[in-house]
């Protein structure tokens, strides 16, 4: 899974965007019908259901629709398990009528059933080079990183500052080593990175420092995300990817359901959340590259290259 989310490149070899348009539409329903039949199988189906029994809360992310933002695949855990909230740039505003109807759905139906709802609200960024981080805010990880508390604040807003039922967190993802970076509730960093990968005993311990109000059954199931993800550094780090990523994007994609696409630089994911959705689906100028200057639409940001 790790080798096709990372790779820019099709079954044969072949760069994807210097193919023909065909053969990259062919690519692209190939790529769907292979992770629609990974997900599908038994051994996918069990391994889903194994992990909702021993972990039954409710885990969601709100993330940008950057490729490389792949909490499932750089936490290890089964595809289906947690439910991503994807947009360019990672921006939400939780007054958005639509994004705040499956919001409240969803935390409805999830306590319905007797169950806590953990939402990672993430920015990303690149510790090695500035340019690698989120087009959708101009690089501008401070931004990011603000906006997405103001995501939390929104949150707490709607489900209560008590978070007995709903936790939302702040959480950075470094994409050169695919690194979560966790924001305590008292303004603590973890920087998971750090952190030894034979050593999960202080785990527990680390975490109940960071989340002092978080439930402890909550925290019990962070335990599996942060282990997992600290060993995916560890293989990240032993490995020798190539880490520029060049905005080539050629396909837009509207709406939800998109988990299956993950690979960096092919596509432009705008979710069906933002009651203004003319602005980042509306076509760029054919004959200019637009500037992020005179426009502060999503899409537009997104079309300006390094
Ligand atoms: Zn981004």
């Amino acid at each position: 899974m790790t080798d096709s989310t990372l790779s820019q490149r099709s079954g044969n070899g072949i760069v994807i965007h210097g193919m023909p348009i065909n053969q990259r539409i062919d690519w692209l329903f190939q790529h769907a019908r292979r992770h629609s039949d990974e997900f599908q199988s038994s051994e996918s189906w069990l391994a889903r259901s194994r992990y909702l029994a021993e972990h039954p809360n409710s885990i969601t992310t709100f993330k940008c629709m950057d490729g490389r933002v792949n909490i499932p695949v750089v936490t290890n855990t089964p595809p289906g398990i947690i439910l991503p909230f994807r947009n360019l740039g990672g921006r939400f505003h939780l007054g958005w009528p639509h994004l705040g109807e499956v919001i409240a759905a969803h935390v409805l139906t999830v306590a319905g059933q007797g169950r806590r709802s953990l939402a990672l609200i993430t920015y990303h960024y690149s510790k090695g080079d500035p340019r690698r981080g989120c087009a959708g805010f101009n690089y501008d990880t401070d931004a990011a990183r603000t906006h997405t508390f103001e995501i939390q604040r929104q949150m707490e807003a709607v489900f209560s500052t008590g978070h007995s039922t709903v936790y939302p967190l702040v959480c950075g993802f470094e994409t050169d080593e695919d690194a979560l970076v966790l924001h305590g509730s008292g303004g603590e960093v973890l920087d998971l990175s750090t952190l030894s990968s034979t050593n999960h005993d202080t785990l527990p311990a680390l975490l109940a420092r960071l989340y002092p109000d978080m439930p402890d059954q909550m925290r019990q199931e962070m335990l599996p995300l942060v282990r997992g993800n600290i060993s995916h550094i560890a293989e990240i780090k032993q490995s020798n990817r190539e880490l520029n990523v060049e905005h080539r994007e050629w396909m837009i994609c509207i709406g939800r359901g998109f988990d299956w696409l993950h690979m960096p630089n092919q596509a432009l994911i705008i979710g069906p959340y933002s009651p203004r959705l003319a602005d980042p689906i509306r076509k760029p100028p054919a004959s200019s590259r637009p500037t992020c200057e005179s426009d502060v639409s999503p899409m537009t940001d997104f079309c300006c290259s390094p």
